[in-house]
């Protein structure tokens, strides 16, 4: 059985949205805030390849996202795997 994995969330200056980094999609995932230990279900599009599909990820508090990071994250097309969050 694979390990949860704890990613980094960023507080998105909206304060509504957790901003994580998904190495496998090479872009930020959106979650609802606030950071709870509860699992976080992966937004990693279901038929590529991530890990995290499988196991899901818990947040780390990273604390607030940085103007770079918001700029880049505003600039994604919402959900290639279309979900909002
Ligand atoms: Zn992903």
């Amino acid at each position: 059985m694979a390990m949860m994995p704890h990613l980094p969330a960023y507080l998105h200056p909206n304060r509504q949205q957790l901003l994580v980094w998904c190495k496998y999609c090479d872009r930020y995932h959106r979650h609802r805030a606030p950071i709870t230990g509860a699992p976080r279900i992966a937004h990693c599009p279901t038929n590529g390849d991530s890990p995290y599909c499988r196991t899901g990820y818990k947040l780390d508090d990273a604390g607030p996202a940085s103007p770079d990071m918001v700029r880049a994250a505003d600039r994604q097309e919402i959900k290639p795997e279309g979900r909002l969050w």
